[in-house]
């Protein structure tokens, strides 16, 4: 059988790292995106490497996903990650009390942690508040977004895969036996229309994937999920820093570089293309980084940004919508071939999204490879750009 023909839309961490699961399974791949690498939600998270510990007592499920990707990724993107760790700081009573339901969590999801107390924790970190009570290390990390999708682009590229930028689709068109025939194009370098084919589509556009599974006539129940982020001009901790409770607003501080980005917020909206930054969440996130590192009142904002979730709807609020990610058989479900959605998941989990994607294209084409993403470490990030790097 000749190399079933594959068409991605989407180059976010998602397409990308799908691009690279399926070059490695055999298939002739082409990732499309209105924009470049990463930009979309991709390139504006906070690039936490989770471990799975912000979901460990209330989204259990996407915290084993978390500790078992981040471990993976240590191992294949080691170029992109900094291995600084995290803390669950107890700064009032009321999160000291959730110290044991914190543990009993992390235990039952596999994920390692050990209590340290205040002097250990302020010898480490000298700019946390002094009131801290103890707290939990956690291999949380930084991880470098722009670098980890290119790392997956570059090694998929490496193994023919092609990418084009500045390509939108504008549609999809279903042929009389209920299959994707083609998807139209723009061209945004040129505004040249281009008819597309491939034997597989996969929409992997994230909080764009309710929009393009529209333009196949079929449902996909996701719904944009903005966060502000406020980077400061200075790193403040090494380790990357949260509070001892549930996932709230404004408890997580991530250094990044030179920088310390301060997030989120988690609400709902319809259109992930207008989400303007809303001052009040940008003082809400300032304020709440004070608790946790005071004088950071005295460093100077160099930006503060939004961007989209692709969370699966449940009937739930933002908030506690889970955040693990969902395959779409659209052939099973609603009898359209040669159509696959992923979406939701973190960045975090991209590896293992696209494992379970490329699982179910193997299927559809009873094309016996099996996964080899987690074998091999990924090529340099630069060879996305010079192949020779
Ligand atoms: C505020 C915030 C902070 C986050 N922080 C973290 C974190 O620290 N750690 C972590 O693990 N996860 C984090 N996440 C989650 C993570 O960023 C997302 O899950 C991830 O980026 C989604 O990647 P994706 O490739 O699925 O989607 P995207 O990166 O959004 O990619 C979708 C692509 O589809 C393209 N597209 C859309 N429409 C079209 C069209 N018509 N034609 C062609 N292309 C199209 C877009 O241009 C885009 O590039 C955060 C999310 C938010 C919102």
């Amino acid at each position: 059988m000749d190399k079933p023909t594959i068409l991605i839309i989407g180059a976010g961490f998602t397409g990308c790292a799908l691009a690279y699961d399926l070059t490695l399974r055999g298939f002739s791949v082409t990732v499309v995106d209105r924009g470049e690498i990463c930009s979309g939600t991709s390139g504006r998270t906070h690039g936490l490497l989770h471990s799975g510990s912000r979901y460990c007592v209330n989204d259990p499920e996407a915290a084993v996903e978390c500790i078992e990707e981040n471990t993976i990724l240590r191992r294949i993107a080691r170029q992109c990650i900094e291995f600084n760790n995290g803390l669950f700081l107890a700064i009032s009573e009321e999160e000291l009390a959730y110290k044991e339901t914190f543990k009993a969590g992390a235990e039952k999801c596999g994920i390692p942690i050990r209590w340290m107390d205040k002097k250990d924790i302020l010898s480490r970190e000298p700019a946390i508040n002094p009131q801290v009570l103890g707290g939990f290390e956690v291999p949380d990390g930084s991880f470098d977004p722009l670098r980890l999708a290119l790392a997956f682009a570059g090694s998929a590229r490496n193994r023919g895969a092609i990418f084009l930028p500045f390509h939108q689709v504008e549609s999809i068109h279903i042929d009389g036996r209920s299959s994707v025939d083609f998807i139209i194009l723009t061209d945004r370098h040129t505004g040249r229309s281009i008819e597309q084919h491939a034997d597989m589509v996969i929409n992997a556009t994230g909080a764009w994937a309710g929009k393009i599974a529209e333009m196949a006539g079929v449902n996909v129940p996701v719904i944009p999920s903005p966060g502000v982020m406020v980077a400061f001009e200075k790193r403040m901790s090494n380790y990357v820093v949260n509070r001892l409770s549930l996932p709230g607003d404004g408890d997580i501080i991530i250094p990044q570089r030179r920088m310390s980005v301060i997030g989120t917020t988690s609400f709902e909206v319809n259109d992930a293309d207008y989400i303007p930054v809303d001052q009040g969440m940008v003082k809400e996130m300032v304020d709440r980084a004070i608790e946790m590192i005071p004088a950071i009142a005295r460093v100077k904002i160099r930006a503060s940004y939004m961007s989209a979730r692709p969370l699966i709807q449940t009937g739930t609020n933002a908030r506690s919508l889970s955040r693990t990610f969902k395959v779409f058989d659209h052939e099973t479900d609603h009898g359209l071939k040669g159509f696959i959605t992923i979406t939701g998941g973190k960045a975090t989990t991209c590896r293992v999204m696209a494992e379970k994607t490329a699982d179910l294209v193997c299927e559809k084409f009873a094309w016996r490879k099996t996964c080899q993403t987690k074998d091999f470490e990924l090529d340099s990030y630069r060879t996305f750009y010079n192949r020779q790097a």
